[in-house]
């Protein structure tokens, strides 16, 4: 199953950058501070509760009901949530950060002056207008001249870029055909390997080209007319027809890959192809000519993700006509760059993938997206101010702390199972020994050295940025593993199990109300943050880290007793998901949402421990005549408050490895203490008889 989850998944990633995400998700992401995120009293917000809601028939509305009539989604956003209020926060502190650097005339060639110039460069919407197709023209006229298929090899080859990864930030989408991954070697967890990724769909997923249903089938139509639109934009003619190819060849390429829920299953992943077997098990794509395009011609061999997306792509490189291929390539690059072209390709691309796909009626502000950008290609060079100003040492000692009793919740609960065999329970209490948990904001920062920042070429920033953050995943390639690096910037607001680095990552963002405030009692710190916590440590030994042993290496330390008593147990938590619907015509898919549901189940088991061992004998303080245990769990489902635009919702059902909201919040109903804090009874909605309460840990 899926390895290595983040809490929630958000947008912008710091070793991988992926433009298409950047834009695309610049759609789809934060702002807007309808409820500043400092909370006039420290403890749980009872004005987003609605206390006419019975807690046992619908805990999420009974916790969040009031903040959600009276919010109202910004017309540039697709939902709003805790989420995306805090980052609204990080971006306005960036962007602080950001007008600083921009005031300070720092000297070429340092951090602050390429943040600068960066930013200045995405907000100079004049000159941006000024060049018109300019930038694109080389790069046009570089595929227009492409003859053959060795040639388009080649192209492909060059297109390689470090935008996916399986297991950290986990991100299968990359529009080019393939997708490179540097990350610690599945049999070898000492040295970096490279992962090839399946890739060359502009939709999210291959379900936006196979699923049979008005919905997806009217989300083509519109995507047809989507690539016609952007060719003519950029001077095609005939750019009906050329549409029409281009989307038959991504719904053959849909057709060849793994669904998300196959992408999880890292036994399936971990194929060793050495350079010579692509021909042979990949045969049509002339692979030599491939890497040679990639620059990898001398590393021996790689991680084939999905082995048969690799045939499948393959063959459609030999079976698919030369002049539909450029077409591809030349819609793929107008779309990477669409955001900075000049505004009719941008608004034309914001039409689709902003409005269309996630529902959202406008784009928002131009500096919030200059401030994606710039968090996305230089994360580390901002985060390293972020976390200088914004996390005080005694919040990270205040964290360290909880962590500490979260991690010795764990142990009881390990020694206590009486289904797990001994010597599994060994391996599972040298992973927690071994962990790293990182807190705040990482060891040592990014070098951007090697990165040029023009202040007046938005384009080459970007184009520049992507072939540094692929040389620099390529350079690395055979040399030992760091397993105390970061895969998020302190300005992130999310968390992060690395499973090849046995590792986790809390950013200084999300460290911050309603998920940590000092001045909390400890009831809403546990409820919230050390759920999240909990959450994250509880990926390590579950279903994902049982195929990772303590130092990282790919070796299933369970027993067949163990895997069997495992999967019992969470397919009862499948089966509960898969009865929530968020809609009458679709369902949560329980399968697809497993890994994270159990997290969030362990999660909350493993703080609610931690927060008892933490408060001892002592009586717990009441807030507004609610107990301890009551606040608890109200934090907990607090975490969760969100509204969000039916086809945000929709999207994230069929992409999501993470339940929506609401379900993620009502899990509530497989703790026993939860009962008693609220004096459940059978016959409300939520009420599970005690066998039915799904226990793992
Ligand atoms: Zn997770």
């Amino acid at each position: 199953m899926r390895p290595a989850l983040k809490f929630y998944r958000l947008v912008l990633q710091c070793t991988a950058i992926c433009f298409l995400a950047i834009f695309l998700l610049s759609a789809n992401a934060p702002v807007h501070a309808q409820d500043a995120p400092k909370p006039a009293t420290h403890g749980i917000a009872v004005a987003n509760m609605d206390l006419s809601v019975k807690p046992g028939d619908d805990f999420f509305h009974y916790a969040n009901g009031a903040w959600i009539k009276r919010t109202e989604i910004p017309a540039d956003r697709p939902g709003v949530n805790v989420f995306t209020s805090l980052a609204d926060l990080s971006d306005k502190r960036t962007a602080a950060i950001i007008e600083e650097a921009a005031k300070a005339n720092a000297p070429a060639g340092s951090n602050a002056r390429k943040i600068a110039d960066l930013y200045n460069s995405y907000m100079d919407e004049p000159g941006i207008e000024a060049k018109g197709l300019a930038p694109l023209r080389p790069h046009l006229e570089a595929i227009a001249a492409i003859h053959d298929k060795h040639e388009l090899a080649r192209a492909l080859g060059e297109g390689l870029r470090a935008d996916v990864d399986a297991l950290n930030n986990t991100n299968f989408h990359t529009p080019n055909l393939f997708g490179l991954w540097v990350a610690p070697g599945f049999d070898d967890p000492e040295h970096y390997a490279p992962y090839l990724l399946q890739g060359g769909l502009q939709l999210p997923d291959r379900e936006y080209y196979l699923a049979d249903n008005d919905h997806m089938r009217q989300i083509r139509t519109q995507y047809a007319a989507h690539i016609s639109a952007m060719l003519k934009l950029v001077g095609f003619a005939d750019t009906d027809a050329r549409a029409t190819r281009i989307l038959d060849l991504e719904h053959a390429i849909a057709e060849t890959h793994l669904s998300l829920a196959e992408n999880d299953d890292i036994h399936k992943a971990n194929n060793t192809w050495k350079q010579s077997d692509f021909a042979a098990n990949a045969p049509g794509l002339d692979w030599p000519e491939y890497f040679r395009g990639a620059g990898l011609t001398g590393q021996a061999s790689f991680i084939v993700w999905q082995p048969t997306a690799f045939t499948g792509e393959s063959a459609l490189v030999a079976s698919t006509p030369l002049e539909t291929w450029k077409d591809w390539l030349t819609f793929h690059l107008v779309e990477a760059y669409g955001g900075v072209l000049p505004k009719a390709v941008a608004e034309e691309r914001y039409a689709f993938f902003g409005k269309t796909l996630s529902g959202t009626p406008q784009q928002r502000p131009r500096w919030q997206r200059g401030v994606l950008v710039v968090n996305g290609l230089l994360g580390d060079a901002v985060g390293q101010l972020y976390a200088e100003r914004y996390f005080p040492k005694d919040a990270k000692t205040q964290v360290q702390a909880m962590v500490a009793n979260l991690i010795a919740a764990f142990r009881k609960r390990i020694e206590a199972l009486a289904w797990m065999d001994p010597a599994t329970k060994a391996e599972a209490q040298a992973k927690l020994n071994a962990l790293y948990v990182g807190i705040g904001y990482p060891e040592t920062w990014e070098n951007y050295f090697a990165y040029e920042v023009k202040p007046d070429d938005i384009f080459g920033n970007i184009w520049r940025a992507s072939l540094f953050e692929y040389h620099r995943q390529v350079a690395r390639l055979g040399a030992p593993v760091d397993r105390k690096e970061w895969c998020m910037t302190p300005q992130t607001v999310n968390a992060v199990n690395l499973p090849l680095q046995n590792a986790l990552n809390f950013p200084a963002a999300i460290l911050q109300p309603p998920f940590f405030d000092p001045q909390a009692p400890a009831a809403v710190n546990y409820g919230a943050i050390g759920a999240v916590i909990g959450h994250e440590i509880s990926h390590t030994f579950d279903n994902e880290g049982s195929a990772f042993d303590s130092q990282g290496r790919v070796r299933n330390w369970w027993t067949p007793a163990d895997l069997a008593h495992f999967e019992a147990a969470t397919a009862k938590l499948a089966a509960q998901y898969d009865t929530y619907k968020p809609f009458p015509d679709i369902s949560v898919n329980g399968k697809q949402t497993l890994a994270e549901d159990i997290a969030d189940v362990a999660g909350i088991s493993a703080a609610y421990d931690g927060y008892h061992a933490e408060l001892g004998s002592k009586p717990a303080p009441t807030q507004d005549g609610f107990t301890g245990d009551q606040q608890f769990f109200i934090a907990f489902a607090q975490n969760y408050r969100s509204k969000e635009r039916e086809a945000a919702l929709r999207r994230r059902v069929l992409t999501d490895s993470h339940a929506p909201a609401q379900y993620r919040a009502d899990t509530v109903r497989n703790i026993d203490a939860w009962y008693a804090a609220f004096d459940v009874k059978p016959g409300e909605t939520l009420y599970l008889a005690p066998p039915d309460r799904v226990r793992i840990w």
